[in-house]
């Protein structure tokens, strides 16, 4: 370990009667912007000068064959290599800690005659102009809002540089460390898997491209008024269809129930990876793509709300008075048959699809094996919220995404907000705590 000693001076005014505390608190808020990098490039430029030393000897009198703690980047060479002095310009390093100007001192290889700088090595910053930290920093402010309005936040908070390309690139570097395009399932079983998706403004057609979620449902906390699911993320794909999740989910193991929102894609793809789970047809999705239907039908528009009030009544009444089945199902096949009898075909075709995924949840077995989440799950609400957040995010402004752009931004996005192990990894990995401990000491103490 070695100990550094930086001088700090403050040409401050004497205290008198025209001192302004703002003057002071202006020298601060520099300081706060200047210092940290100033510090840091001060100590590094110490530190290399020190290893410099001690690799090539003094500078007066070098001494051949040292053994040093880097390896020559051209033959790996890990001895004897020579004084190259100090590059005057700076190497710049937008960090999270504003901008870093590093002198960096250079040495030749003997054997090869390769000139190299050893900060470069040994750190791994070869090529970098923003570290992963900072990258880390954007692309997660570009998860929650546009790419103009992170660089512009950044800036607020000290990275003058910050811009929306920046912001941009910064994200499709943290996805890629995530191992996007596969973020992989956060666990191999879940009680309850969920899947559900949405569209985004993204790609070449005119429709845009598929957001489709896996979520796995671990458990509940909470009152009863104010309970929270404890949900894991499991698949996520963005401009591919349902078939193609079944890489990132074939190892997770079959689930009680799986939750699905109606698409035929997402029940085959839940029948294909656990044959024989009960699947549950959400009842938000039920009664969503309901009323559509009657819409596409030409329902008066007054009859077909109250249509979907009665059926969601109808739904929530079947759990409340702990119908069977097949007592839910009759009462169903009445609401079925005035639809039928009003000439709304694409309604009732809707409903008669659903009918057996709809009352899985009124399943004796399944409603007692998932009591400790509070019963089978009915809807998708849960990813609901997710879904909201990712099209508040990805449907702003007029403009289209590329496939890549939104998926990284999405990848980012659902990462964080499932806290996902890759996602922990990785923040871990780049903001780790301290261990460098430093301290302001006062010099001219009288
Ligand atoms: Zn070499």
């Amino acid at each position: 370990m070695t100990v550094i000693n930086l001088a700090l001076s403050i040409d401050a005014p004497d205290l008198d009667e025209a001192s302004m505390w703002s003057g002071f608190e202006a020298l601060a808020v520099q300081m706060a912007e200047e210092l940290p990098g100033a510090a840091l490039a001060a100590a590094l430029d110490e530190l290399q000068e020190r290893l410099i030393d001690q690799v090539c000897g003094p500078k007066w009198s070098p001494v051949r064959g040292l053994p040093a703690p880097f390896r020559c980047p051209g033959c790996g060479a890990g001895d004897d290599f020579a004084r190259k002095g100090r590059r005057s310009r700076p190497r710049r390093f937008d960090t999270s800690a504003g901008r870093v100007e590093v002198r960096l001192w250079h040495v030749g290889c003997r054997r090869c005659a390769k000139v190299f700088a050893p900060l470069l090595e040994l750190m791994d910053l070869h090529g970098r102009r923003r570290t992963d930290r900072l990258s880390l920093d954007l692309a997660e402010l570009a998860s929650q809002m546009s790419f103009a309005r992170s660089a512009e936040l950044a800036g607020s908070i000290g990275h003058r540089r910050a811009t929306p390309a920046g912001a941009y690139a910064a994200t499709a570097e943290v996805a890629g460390m995530l191992g996007v395009p596969h973020l992989g399932p956060a666990l191999r079983r879940a009680e309850v898997i969920i899947l559900d998706g949405t569209g985004v403004r993204a790609g070449p057609l005119r429709l845009g491209a598929d957001c489709n979620l896996a979520i796995g449902l671990t458990g509940r906390s909470g009152s009863m008024r104010r309970r929270r699911a404890h949900a894991e993320l499991l698949g996520l794909t963005v401009g591919e269809r349902w078939p193609d999740m079944a890489d990132q989910l074939a190892g997770v193991l079959a689930p009680r129930v799986v939750v699905v929102d109606g698409e035929e894609g997402v029940t085959f793809l839940a029948q294909r990876l656990w044959p024989g789970v009960p699947v549950q047809r959400c009842w938000w999705h039920l009664s969503r793509g309901f009323r559509w239907a009657l819409y596409a039908d030409k329902a008066p528009s007054g009859w077909g709300n109250e249509r979907r009030a009665e059926l969601v009544a109808l739904l929530r009444s079947a759990i409340a008075r702990e119908l069977s089945a097949a007592e839910a199902l009759k009462e169903y096949d009445a609401f079925s048959e005035t639809i039928r009898m009003a000439g709304h075909h694409r309604a009732l075709s809707l409903l008669e699809v659903a009918r057996s995924q709809v009352f899985t949840c009124l399943n004796p077995e399944l409603r007692k094996g998932l009591a400790f989440l509070g019963g089978p799950e009915i809807g998708s609400g849960v990813i609901e919220r997710v879904m909201r957040d990712i099209n508040a995010r990805v449907d702003q402004g007029g403009s289209r995404w590329s496939i890549a752009g939104v998926r990284d931004v999405i990848a980012v996005l659902v990462a964080r907000r499932f806290n996902h192990p890759a996602w922990q990894h990785l923040t871990q990995a780049l903001r780790p705590p301290n261990r460098i401990p430093f301290r302001l000491a006062k010099f001219n103490a009288g």
